[in-house]
């Protein structure tokens, strides 16, 4: 089964000129036709230079809404059939994303617990059942249960992205969108954040949508790998085929 699928997708955005009148001079083709799947358990690399057109197909997944051309299907479902915000909302849910930067993500006025917790507690979950998953999701991804208490502060930058991992994890998605997870982190840390987001996959039957700028960052997570360019892509293959290219 294919847990995303991006059929032609388009989204062009007006190519204002002058900050007094808004004149449309152009089209910024941003993304410009994409055809790509993610198959149950597999990691997809998405990557290309700054300005390729990344961050634009990563929100055309994430909003769930139509976009300028062509579709988007999320876990079997066409984004243009969704006819409420609630019934978007528990896709969204099935649907999580682990941000580049976990110190900007990550609320520096609430401890650790309250913002592992927060996800579920908006689905207004019980509190002692709260509590049990806070433990087992810091548990699972490296992070002492007792640190529940802590502020992010009080952590390092790869416990920090551990943090942003176990929230995002919180309503057992299907589907996560990595955005860059360890571009912010210093490289001595990378590779144990990998590992983890590799482990995780395993045991916890995801499939990941992984960006970034970088091939070698997802060459050791990736199963297949798309590169773009111009809001194209240029090439999508296995890892190690893309990789061997000339
Ligand atoms: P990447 O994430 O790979 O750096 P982006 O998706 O951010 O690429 O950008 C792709 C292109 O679309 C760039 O030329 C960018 O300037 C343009 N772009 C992105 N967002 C907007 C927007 N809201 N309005 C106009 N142009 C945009
Ligand atoms: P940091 O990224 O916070 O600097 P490390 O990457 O060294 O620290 O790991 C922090 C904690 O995560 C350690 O307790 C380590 O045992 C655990 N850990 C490291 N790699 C994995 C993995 N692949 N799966 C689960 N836990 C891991």
């Amino acid at each position: 089964p294919t847990v995303l699928e991006l059929q032609d997708l388009h989204r062009h955005y007006p190519l204002m000129k002058g900050a007094i009148f808004r004149r449309r001079v152009g089209t910024v083709y941003a993304v410009d036709g994409i055809d790509l799947e993610i198959r149950k358990g597999e990691t997809l690399g998405l990557v290309g230079e700054s300005g390729c057109g990344k961050s634009t197909t990563l929100l055309e997944v994430l909003q769930l809404k139509p976009p300028t051309e062509g579709n988007v299907v999320v876990l079997g479902k066409d984004v243009r059939e969704i006819r409420s915000g609630a019934e978007r909302r528990e896709l969204r849910r099935d649907l999580q994303v682990v941000f580049q930067d976990p110190m900007a993500s990550l609320d520096p006025r609430l401890p650790v617990f309250d913002i592992i917790a927060e996800p579920m507690t908006v689905q207004k979950m019980d509190k002692q059942a709260v509590e049990k998953r806070v433990r087992e999701l810091m548990a699972l991804v490296g992070l002492e249960p007792s640190h529940a208490d802590r502020y992010p502060q009080h952590f390092s930058g790869g416990q920090r992205q551990r943090i942003g991992i176990a929230r995002a994890l919180a309503l057992e998605p299907k589907l996560l969108v990595l955005d860059e997870p360890v571009s912010a982190l210093d490289v001595s840390i990378q590779a144990g954040v990998i590992n983890l987001l590799d482990e995780l996959k395993t045991r916890l039957g995801l499939s990941y949508l992984f960006v970034a700028h970088d091939l070698s960052v997802v060459r050791h997570i990736a199963d297949r790998v798309a590169v773009m360019y111009l809001g194209k892509l240029v090439e999508v293959g296995d890892v190690d085929r893309v990789f061997d290219h000339p």
